[in-house]
């Protein structure tokens, strides 16, 4: 049985969020910022759905800027505090984030980029983070709270409280975590705050950023007052919509995950036991429940990916978004992986609706086109 096994990458539009990006643009797709009735009906609603992400994030709605997704919310919270601390700042992170946080903030930052290195099971080293904090007095520390390439989750929470008893502003890439986790306190412990719809069944080129105050100044985008004047350009709100309708219905649904772990678990310990030698990155640390990175024995990915693709399981070489060093996975390099193995990797993830049929006819794909390679 075929399957879609890439969800870290996109998600294919949930049934709701359709029904919703339908309802309001067919009834609701005056522009928001106009005089007449129907626009202020739909400046009503995109008020409506900024509250309600709000409660969702455990934020004042006054603080959040709706954006074109993820990048965009990155690059301008990044170039905005460039802009707005003072020259000689420096900024904590780990070199595991993702490209759209990494390259602005070396843009913005440059030398004054600090890095915690991760543990070689990739999670957090606290005791590095907590020594950084205090010796190095940063005036931002950036860190995300789910890996995209192998799921690991990093504590946010406690990175929030951490950076607040310090005095140090917090930004929290939650692009991966958002609609597969819980999202308690997020807005509470976070200064700022990243997400993007199409990775929870939203639709693509929309998503979010939660500022610290409803009055910080973004600038990114200028030449139009909407967004209380920090982002210009037309909401669009049937996306926006279909973005907070579906996030509310998967919040609430949050109890399937342990069964959704299961499955995933089952589907690693049958990868080690059918194909002895593969190595799965960040094993037995905290991870999503739909990711597995995987390093093969043998075989270069590309020729492990097009023969999935062919049996009709959809994964990834892991390195689609890296802008590591000649493409390779930015958690390898981050975990000193030989360049060797860099080349064996696959990302493997699932979504909500994969079903245990698809994780084990994955496995029997894996197998089957590891006998094939092997000739
Ligand atoms: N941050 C993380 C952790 C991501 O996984 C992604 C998408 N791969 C982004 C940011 C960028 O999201 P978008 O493509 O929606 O701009």
């Amino acid at each position: 049985m075929p399957g879609y096994f890439d969800h870290n990458a996109t998600t294919p539009l949930h049934p709701v969020a359709r029904e919703a990006w339908l309802k309001a643009s067919e009834r609701h797709w005056h522009n928001p910022s106009g005089l007449y009735r129907e626009a202020a009906e739909t400046k009503h609603r995109l008020e409506e759905a900024r509250e309600r992400l709000g409660k969702l994030l455990e934020c004042e709605p006054q603080r959040i800027v709706f954006t074109s997704g993820a990048t965009e919310a990155n690059n301008a919270v990044l170039r905005m505090l460039a802009a707005k601390l003072p020259g000689d700042s420096t900024v904590l992170t780990c070199c595991m984030e993702h490209p759209s946080v990494q390259v602005p903030l070396r843009a913005a930052f440059g030398k004054r980029v600090r890095e915690v290195p991760p543990r070689p099971d990739t999670s957090l080293d606290w005791e590095a983070f907590t020594t950084a904090l205090q010796t190095q007095r940063p005036a931002l520390a950036t860190f995300m709270a789910a890996n995209n390439e192998c799921g690991t989750l990093l504590p946010w929470l406690q990175i929030g409280i951490a950076c607040r008893d310090a005095g140090v502003r917090f930004h929290c890439d939650a692009t991966q975590w958002i609609g597969k986790m819980p999202g308690i306190q997020l807005g509470q412990c976070c200064d700022y705050i990243t997400g993007s719809a199409h990775k929870f069944g939203g639709p693509k080129g929309v998503g979010f950023l939660v500022l610290s105050s409803e009055d910080e100044a973004l600038g990114l985008l200028t030449g139009g007052p909407q967004e209380e004047g920090r982002r210009a350009g037309t909401e669009n709100y049937p996306s926006i919509e279909a973005m907070v309708t579906v996030l509310e219905h998967l919040m609430s649904r949050l109890e399937s995950m342990s069964a959704q772990v299961e499955l995933r678990e089952a589907f690693e310990k049958q990868i080690n036991l059918s194909i002895p030698g593969t190595k799965i990155v960040g094993q037995g640390t905290q991870r999503l429940w739909n990711t597995s990175m995987l390093i093969l024995p043998r075989h270069d990915h590309r020729k492990w990916l097009a023969r999935l693709s062919q049996q009709g399981f959809a994964v990834s070489t892991g390195s689609a978004c890296s802008a590591g060093h000649d493409g390779a996975s930015q958690v390898l390099q981050a975990i000193g992986a030989t360049q060797e193995e860099m080349k064996r990797v696959l990302r493997i993830s699932g979504g909500w609706e994969t079903t245990e049929e698809e994780w084990s006819g994955l496995t029997a794909a894996m197998v089957r086109v590891r006998d094939s390679l092997d000739g």
